[in-house]
């Protein structure tokens, strides 16, 4: 792919999955991740991370990129879909497997659930057909190798300093799954790597993947990009919004509001008596900056923003 980001300038993405509409917790991210790229003059693309088909819901990729042209984000290049990007994983994890690194698992899940810890995002698969040496064949997953990983730290340009102990927090992870499907953490590897991005800025939740994120660079002789992490937009239960907590979906008839929210909720107040999305979008980025951004999380109370 050529990349239409070079090192020399700033380049992030929005990355979302269609699995639902935008909702105020992705506007959330796309907002900061798009004001962070302007006002370093960067670049800023949108990817479509379609990868898990069965949880898509048809039209939404669609849906998600006419909202965000009504709320007046303008990304540069081609958008990018996962589902079409097949053989550049299938070349990241043979070059894994070439290096020993990534082993075919058959354990089932239940097997694993029987008997390995809780780590820090779900349980810590134990290793076991790590030695086995299983010939690849449908129906197997294939995992990476942290036994050797140790500590991976790194600091995020909002959370700060973020350390995970690999094989013990999180154990040898999965790149392809055993239904078939590739797994987030080598697709998002590969596409930032080969999109040019030089600094990620996404919700949150996704903290937990970075070091493995890292790791796997690391791995693949790909550059570790820049890490931001906002904070998520959480209900009254201190739950993320999404789709599972029946998050609304944004809507663009309401963008001035939306996206005035989006940014309150982001640490910046717009002034009332802006009155068109240019005159917002206009203020955003001459009063746009990191520091007035909450680590999180933020409730999502009624806010008004006028
Ligand atoms: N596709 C992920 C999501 O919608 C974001 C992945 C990323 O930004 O790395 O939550």
């Amino acid at each position: 792919m050529s990349s239409i980001c070079d090192s020399h300038t700033y380049c992030g993405r929005f990355a979302p999955s269609p699995t639902g509409l935008l909702h105020a917790g992705s506007l959330m991210t796309a907002v900061g991740s798009y004001l962070e790229a302007r006002t370093r003059g960067g670049r800023w693309l949108v990817r479509i991370e379609d990868l898990d088909t069965p949880r898509m819901v048809p039209g939404a990729a669609d849906e998600i990129l006419r909202t965000l042209a009504r709320l007046g984000f303008a990304w540069d290049g081609e958008v990018v879909y996962q589902s079409r990007r097949h053989e550049r994983y299938r070349a990241a994890l043979d070059a894994l497997i070439n290096q020993d690194l990534a082993y075919a698992c058959r354990c089932s899940r239940r097997e694993i659930q029987a008997v390995a810890a809780r780590g820090l995002d779900g349980v810590v698969y134990p290793g076991t057909c790590r030695a086995l040496q299983l010939k690849p064949q449908p129906g197997l997953a294939w995992r990476l190798r942290v036994d050797l990983a140790g500590e991976q730290a790194f600091g995020d340009r909002l959370q700060g300093r973020y350390a995970q102990n690999l094989p013990r927090d999180i154990g040898d992870f999965v790149l392809l799954r055993a239904d078939g499907y590739w797994a987030y953490q080598l697709a998002v590897v590969v596409d930032d790597a080969d999109q040019g991005v030089t600094d990620v800025v996404r919700g949150a939740d996704l903290l937990v993947s970075t070091p493995r994120q890292i790791w796997l660079q690391q791995r693949l002789g790909l550059t570790t990009p820049g890490y931001c992490h906002l904070p998520l937009l959480v209900n009254a239960a201190g739950e993320k919004l999404s789709k599972q907590t029946l998050a609304p979906s944004i809507s663009a008839d309401a963008a001035l509001d939306e996206l005035a929210l989006a940014l309150t909720r982001l640490g910046h107040r717009p002034p009332a008596g802006l009155i068109s999305l240019s005159e917002l979008w206009s203020w955003a980025h001459n009063h746009w900056c990191l520091e007035n951004v909450p680590k999180g999380p933020v409730f999502d109370v009624n806010m008004s923003w006028i």
